[in-house]
């Protein structure tokens, strides 16, 4: 016991310690192997700064990057039953859920939130990768149900953000029926006159692909997803052939018109915008007038206020359906809240 052990040695232990960087600071791009500083990561909404790669967004972060000021509330989801088939694999699938639980923090595989994105309210659902390989049981059904109910009850218009991996087999048959169940929902939309939009991000497969995230008024999709029914392996195993170059990627699916749009995901909030107002029959988005997050050189982009309202634009006449709204009074916010009316 000296000065030396008692007083010098911690004080250095510290001095060094404390300078340690923290793991969680970087995060290594998958594509390109580029260490991305977390800030700067977040600030990007996970897409890799030096290749463009789009990283997985938790629903909590997309969230918060699309409504204004980050604002929303969550929407409540009815829990179904727990393990209704005893199911059982390596491990009990309530311990899957536990697990899954823990390491995202969330209850369940889709998020529902509501509020306002650009001034125009709506209703937004993300599905998880990251809890369970965002897999469609009877959570995610309800979820969906839940959020197509708000919609029509609010008028408003519906957007969902897909990633899944598919039916959730610890559910069996009760996963598959959530496809039909979905997509009763989303014509709930369609009879109510109220836009469904879809933002299709990396994968969606399954039946997820084969049920809501198909059945929308506009598809959009994030550069490179993997947007399929039966992933390229198990079609290359089954046919013997080699498959074309980035099959069942975005942009080879919006080559063969199977998606309206494939959007970068820092300029998908302010396409967003532009579809809904239009589709909803509300003016344009003024440059410079919507609220926080959005960059304000973006707003360049958006058509002014008159054109957007008398023309739509070329490339989106095309998924203006029949179930796009007739402009209802009733159906629209209330006059003073629009940009440039008040
Ligand atoms: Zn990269």
């Amino acid at each position: 016991m000296n000065w030396i052990s008692n007083y010098v040695r911690p004080k250095i232990n510290s001095l060094f310690s404390r300078r340690e960087v923290p793991e969680n600071l970087w995060t290594k791009c998958p594509q390109c192997g580029t260490m991305l500083f977390h800030r700067e990561l977040r600030d990007s909404l996970n897409v890799c700064t030096s290749c463009n790669h789009h990283m997985p967004i938790s629903p909590r972060a997309r969230f918060a990057s699309l409504f204004d000021g980050g604002i929303y509330t969550e929407v409540e989801v009815p829990e179904p039953v727990l393990d209704p088939l005893q199911f059982r694999d390596q491990k009990r699938y309530p311990d899957r859920m536990k697990t899954a639980q823990k390491t995202t923090g969330e209850a369940e595989a889709m998020l529902v939130g509501e509020g306002e994105m650009g001034r125009t309210p709506i209703i937004a659902a993300a599905q998880d990768f990251s809890f369970m390989g965002g897999s469609m049981g009877m959570y995610v059904g309800n979820a969906i149900i839940a959020a197509a109910t708000r919609a029509v009850a609010r008028k408003r218009p519906l957007i969902l953000f897909s990633a899944a991996g598919g039916a959730r087999m610890q559910e069996g048959i009760l996963s598959l029926m959530q496809m039909p169940r979905t997509t009763v929902a989303v014509e709930m939309l369609k009879e109510a006159g109220l836009p469904y939009i879809v933002v299709l991000t990396h994968p969606t497969t399954g039946g997820v692909t084969a049920s809501y995230a198909m059945l929308g008024d506009v598809h959009i999709a994030e550069p490179n997803a993997l947007i399929c029914f039966a992933g390229p392996r198990v079609i290359e195993q089954t046919i013997r052939e080699k498959l074309p170059e980035g099959f069942q990627r975005a942009e080879y699916l919006l080559e063969h018109g199977m998606l309206d749009r494939v959007t970068q995901r820092s300029d998908l909030r302010e396409e967003l915008i532009t579809i809904t107002r239009m589709l909803m029959g509300m003016k344009a988005a003024v440059k410079g007038d919507l609220p926080a997050p959005g960059q304000p050189d973006r707003l360049n982009a958006l058509p002014a206020p008159d054109s957007a309202q008398q023309a739509p634009r070329a490339d989106m006449a095309e998924t203006d359906e029949p179930s796009a709204p007739e402009p209802e009074k009733d159906g629209r916010v209330p006059m003073g809240r629009v940009p440039g009316t008040s």
